[in-house]
């Protein structure tokens, strides 16, 4: 096995959050692979490269594909948005490795990281996860809908700053108003809840409601939202959106 596969995180979106690891792993790769909207983010490197772009959701097969690439000798980078171990593609890749062709484990397998949306997102707003914070997927297609009820709700109890990633697509328009209500049966209507939609891209929009006025029809999927804990608050400010953290301490210092 002569190959190489790096599973790489091209960040949220501006090239400056795309790390210089990963932007080597790209310059250096024979073949490209990925989902074609972040395929068409990454500049042509000037020599050929095979480019081979999927459609969105067919991750093992593009791990699988990607990897017998590699195992032919290819240096092959697999794209992700955001880091590719968040709710991403490196997963796919180790799962199609333990799942696999045996030889696939001989291969020189590595993982870049990137700058994951809630990170983009919470430096976009102040510091909403200066305590702390989970994130919780609220796609229902890998998983049961039960079983995201059951996070939100011990996430909601525990009080933590949840960061909810995939909030709603076409197929799926509801789940974050589910969402938001099961949250409402357990944080105080006060609770600071972020809207920050394209984050790292010149459309970046961030608005800032609280749970009892958070209208969840404001999310699509490009937007991240980040529910704060009962700490989490505003610092108000004239013409400009207000700055949003979450106190490090949870009591005053003995
Ligand atoms: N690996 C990615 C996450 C993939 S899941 C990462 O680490 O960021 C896809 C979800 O990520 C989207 O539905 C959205 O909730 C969030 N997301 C990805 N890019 C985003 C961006 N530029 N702005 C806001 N949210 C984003």
């Amino acid at each position: 096995m002569t190959g190489s596969l790096t599973v790489v995180g091209l960040g949220p979106g501006s090239a400056e959050l795309l790390t210089p690891a990963v932007a080597r792993a790209l310059a250096e790769a024979t073949d490209l692979v990925g989902y074609g909207p972040y395929l068409d983010r990454i500049p042509p490197n000037g020599r050929a490269q095979a480019r081979h772009a999927s459609e969105n959701g067919a991750e093992l097969e593009r791990a699988r594909h990607a990897l017998a690439l590699a195992a032919a000798g290819r240096r092959v980078a697999v794209v992700s948005g955001g880091d590719p171990g968040v709710f991403a593609m490196a997963a796919a890749v180790f799962e199609a490795i333990e799942t696999g062709d045996e030889r696939w484990r001989g291969l020189e397998v590595r993982v870049e990281p990137g700058v994951t949306a809630m990170l983009a997102a919470a430096a976009l707003a102040g510091a909403p996860l200066g305590a702390d914070f989970c994130a919780i997927s609220l796609s229902d297609n890998l998983k049961a809908w039960e079983a995201i009820e059951r996070r939100l709700r011990a996430a909601a109890e525990a009080d933590f700053v949840i960061a909810l990633y995939n909030p709603a697509s076409r197929a799926r328009p509801h789940q974050l108003g589910r969402a938001l209500d099961l949250l409402r049966q357990i944080k105080g209507g006060g609770t600071v809840v972020l809207f920050v939609r394209a984050v790292g891209s010149p459309e970046a929009r961030l608005t800032a409601a609280t749970l009892a006025t958070a209208d969840a029809a404001q999310a699509d999927m490009r937007t991240l939202v980040i529910v704060g804990s009962s700490r989490t608050r505003l610092i108000e400010r004239e013409h400009h959106s207000p700055w949003v953290y979450t106190p490090r301490a949870e009591r005053d210092p003995a």
